[in-house]
Order: C-alpha cells, then structure tokens, then sequence
C-alpha cells in the first residue's frame, strides 16, 4: 500500500502532517464513499476548468472542440470561493484545462489561490497538467497541491508527437516534441522525488491496447504513485478515432494485471465490465480487480458526486457525456442546488443503481451509451 511520510526536507511537496495518505483504501474522489455515507449521491467534488489554452492538440482530446488560441477574463475568484464555502459536503476540488498551467497568470491568479484554499478548508486538489511546460512553474504549485495527474500514453518521444500533436493545424518539428517529451518525464520524476502524489493516466485505445504494460513500466520509472487507466470514448476530438472491441479491453486489462508493478496503486475507471454481467468471464475479471492488492475500481464521479464549473462563463455541467447542457450557472445558483436537480434527472435515474456487494453505482453515461444502450441497470443486481 502507498503512503507518504518522508520528512519535509526531503519531501517539500509532501502534504501536510497528520493528513491521511491517499492510497488504495483512501479515494476521496470515488463516489461510492459519499453514497455509502449519506445513502444517496452527494456533491463532494467540484471540477473547476481553468483554461482553455493548451500547447498541445492531443488526438484524443475530450475536451478538444473547446480549446482556444485566446482566453476571456476569468469570474472573480470571490464568488467561486463563495460557492465552493456553500458546497456543504465538499472533499475534494479538481483544475482542468486546456493546459491549466499554460499562462503564469492562471498559476498565480487562480491555481494556487484555489489550492490554498482548499488546503485551509482541509479540502483535497488534483491538477490535471501535461508537465511539458518549465519546472519552475510546478515548483510553485507542487507545495499546495495533492494529486498531480498527468497523461502518459507514450513508449517513446515519436509517440508523443504523433498523438499530442495530431490536431495542431500546423508541422510541429519533431526535435522540438521530443524536447517536451524529455521535461514532461523530467518534470514528473522530480515532483515525485519531492514527494508529491504523481499520478499517469493511460487510455485504453487502439494506440496502447497492445503496448500498455511498456506504458506501465516507464510510468513506474517515472517515480508515479499510481497509475490510472480508462477505456477511451469517443468524445469530442477523440469521436472520429477508431474503436477497439471490448474483447481487446478485456485483455489490455488483464495483461496489464499480469505484468503490474504490485507496488504501484493500479485504479482503474470507466471500465465497460460490471459484476452483474452475464457473462462469467468479464464477471471474474471482475472479482480479480476487486481481490487484487493495490488495485482499485473507481466509479466515475461525473454526475454522481461531482460536478464542473467553467470559470469563465460560470457555466455547471454535471458530465461529459455531450448531450447533456450545462445545467445551471454559479451566477444565480448554489452548486448543491444544480447537484439536486441532477439527481433527480431521468438521464441519471436512469444508471442509478448500486450494489454494495460490489462496490459498484452502476455505468457512467458514455459506458452505457456505447455497450449497453438495451440494458436497464437498475433492475439488474450484482451476481455474487
Ligand atoms: S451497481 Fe449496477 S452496474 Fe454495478 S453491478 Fe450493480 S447493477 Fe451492475
């Protein structure tokens, strides 16, 4: 099991004393913990998205539509502290982008207000960063912050260019990809070193679904707490690539358990493979994740504890999943109050099931969007 507890010296990023390591048995994002608690889904964790700048045009983007070259001001931080103070159940606190830190002035003027806030209200953060930009920049965020989440779903520097620079628009030199390739593993390596939380995520895609234990190995190589690995779906840029079966999965998945590092925290999510299954196999690999030590299932927080809010129009989502418009607005309402009228949604009633057997609250909507469109969850059960 994980656990942080260098001294301070030797650990600058480390998080404060007496705060409960984050490890397999401690996942404050994972929705499961608030539904177990309050016997329904709560809003524990806000999204924030902070930018939508970005040096890179991955491939796969899920956000990639929305990435621009120009950003408008920002909404006062006064009335999104306001907010988040109103968040009665509030753990955990997310910045996304883009590239949150693109431009010094969203690392000065927004990212580390916000992760000093969260640290005063004891209120856990991840940044969701690429690290290709200047060190020094994660040196002034690294001592506030929690989680640093990177994405890494490369074996070499020819990789990241073909992948994280696939919809730029415009030739980007190759020498120059592979410059940012050796900071991004620079830069995770000694973040880590100084005892922050690094944590890779990896899709699972037609890219990496046959390379992903060598995926693993240089995550591990790279200092990383944990590894995390999604299925990619086909949001937004990553809507025109091609799909792997779910056979493919299943077996990127099981390789992947067979080849770990056990020392590393493996979490993985959205996974289209549920305990309820009808069939046997998928359901022992379901029992194999749940046995396995350092291994962890998480569900996926949008829309069952979590929500976003774009810092720019105020706008809330409560998921990804595109057919779903924003559904309120901080200007005019609580966060609690948006999170309400999301429960009670037909789009969310519709996946809410859970079985405490399985530590399980069901599909997210793009799972079950595109494997289970015939499948009604909440009359299944998890077969024991
Ligand atoms: S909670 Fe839903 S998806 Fe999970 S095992 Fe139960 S019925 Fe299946």
């Amino acid at each position: 099991m994980q656990a942080i507890s260098q001294p301070a010296a030797v650990a600058p990023f480390a998080p404060p004393s007496g705060w409960r390591a984050l490890n397999p048995s401690y996942d404050p994002w994972d929705p499961i913990r608030s539904l177990q608690r309050f016997g329904r889904h709560e809003l524990t964790s806000v999204e924030l998205t902070v930018t939508h700048l970005c040096n890179m045009r991955c491939e796969h983007c899920a956000v990639g539509d929305s990435l621009t070259m120009k950003e408008a001001p920002n909404i006062p931080l006064e009335l999104i502290f306001k907010r988040l103070d109103e968040v009665e159940h509030l753990e955990t606190i997310s910045m996304t982008g883009g590239e949150p830190t693109f431009s010094m002035d969203t690392v000065r003027n927004v990212i580390i207000p916000v992760l000093k806030y969260a640290r005063t209200r004891g209120v856990r953060t991840q940044l969701n960063s690429n690290v290709t930009m200047d060190y020094e920049r994660y040196e002034l965020i690294a001592p506030f912050l929690d989680v640093m989440h990177i994405s890494f779903n490369y074996t070499e520097a020819a990789d990241f260019h073909q992948v994280g620079f696939a919809r730029t628009g415009r030739e980007v030199k190759p020498a120059a990809t592979a410059k940012m390739y050796e900071r991004m593993i620079e830069n995770s390596r000694k973040l880590a070193e100084g005892g922050l939380f690094v944590s890779a995520e990896s899709m699972i895609n037609f890219r990496t679904y046959n390379k992903i234990s060598d995926i693993h190995r240089i995550i591990v190589e790279m200092g990383c707490l944990r590894h995390e690995v999604h299925p990619m779906y086909p949001s937004s840029f990553a809507s025109g690539l091609p799909a792997i079966t779910r056979k493919q999965m299943f077996e990127a998945v099981e390789t992947l358990l067979n080849t770990r590092d056990p020392n590393v925290w493996m979490l993985f999510g959205t996974l289209p493979f549920f305990a309820c299954s009808e069939n046997e196999v998928e359901r022992r690999l379901v029992k194999r994740l749940r046995e396995e030590t350092n291994v962890t299932v998480r569900n996926d927080p949008d829309g069952r504890n979590r929500v976003n809010v774009n810092i720019f129009s105020g706008d809330v989502y409560v998921t990804d999943f595109a057919s779903v418009p924003s559904f309120g607005n901080i200007h005019n309402e609580k966060l609690d109050d948006v999170f309400a009228k999301w429960r009670e949604h037909p789009m969310q009633q519709a996946v809410n099931c859970h079985c405490p057997s399985a530590s399980c609250c069901g599909p997210n909507l793009l799972v079950s969007d595109m494997y289970y469109r015939e499948v009604d969850f909440t009359k299944r059960l998890a077969i024991p």
